[in-house]
């Protein structure tokens, strides 16, 4: 009996995979030993990830359980989204943002690790789970181009792209823009935050024409949500572009 071709496809296939395991072999995403499976975390690390799961609140993702707050259920609100709704319309991250999510966040941002896309965005996948059945389109938070040229690329572009692929959603990358540079936010309080992001981005009103930002239902993707400052002033931006709605999901956030 001959070989058939779908047969000698996935030989070659297989040796093909053998080979670049071989060449490439691939590394925790945390502290980059070495693991046995593609796009994998080591035993270590993932013991050291903590991943947000229900209850949550409904508009900012915020977790009850992990906060100590049991008596709080699905459908409720935080106490920070009962004073004042946030500009975004939900959001919702995959992990804690602590010394084991940073450990990943740098490394994809600054370590050249881009190799760590397909993990991250499936935990993406996985976060923003509700949200894909009506949306339109996914946008990154845009980088200055000063800092895109320094980092080669944008961490949240690489995640949209994959999250698009993976969703079937469009995503686009430059119809949101950071038209001047902010300083970095780490240390500033939620005020000066608000202050740092206030006008920093801006709509290109041809490319929304061409894709139809207008009453379109936009999911947000970034790296981490602190105070939401960031988050805000994007959906501020987008919806006053007509936006329907502006949904977001990031790798991490802090909970307090
Ligand atoms: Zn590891
Ligand atoms: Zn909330």
């Amino acid at each position: 009996m001959g070989i058939l071709p779908a047969q000698i496809g996935r030989i070659v296939g297989n040796v093909m995979q053998i080979g670049l395991r071989t060449v490439l072999p691939p590394r925790c995403g945390g502290c980059g030993a070495i693991t046995d499976t593609v796009h994998a975390v080591c035993a270590d690390c993932w013991a050291g990830l903590r991943f947000i799961s229900d209850p949550l609140c409904a508009c900012c993702g915020y977790p009850f359980e992990l906060a100590g707050d049991d008596d709080a259920g699905d459908g409720f609100l935080c106490g920070e989204c009962l004073r004042k709704s946030p500009a975004f319309d939900a959001a919702r991250a995959a992990l804690v943002y602590d010394n084991g999510s940073r450990d990943y966040l740098l490394r994809f941002k600054h370590g050249d690790r881009t190799d760590l896309t397909p993990l991250l965005s499936r935990w993406l996948l996985l976060a923003g789970q509700d949200f894909w059945g009506d949306a339109d389109l996914i946008i990154p938070v845009p980088l200055h181009r000063t800092r895109l040229l320094m980092r080669r690329y944008n961490q949240s572009g690489l995640l949209a792209a994959s999250l698009s692929r993976q969703t079937g959603i469009a995503w686009h990358g430059t119809v949101l823009r950071r038209l001047r540079k902010t300083r970095s936010l780490g240390g500033l309080g939620p005020s000066s935050r608000k202050r740092e992001v206030g006008g920093a981005f801006g709509v290109d009103d041809r490319i929304a024409a061409r894709i139809g930002l207008a009453g379109a239902r936009v999911v947000l993707i970034d790296d981490v949500l602190t105070t939401g400052a960031t988050a805000n002033a994007c959906a501020r931006i987008l919806k006053r572009a007509g936006a329907m709605q502006v949904r977001l999901i990031t790798v991490a956030r802090v909970v307090r």
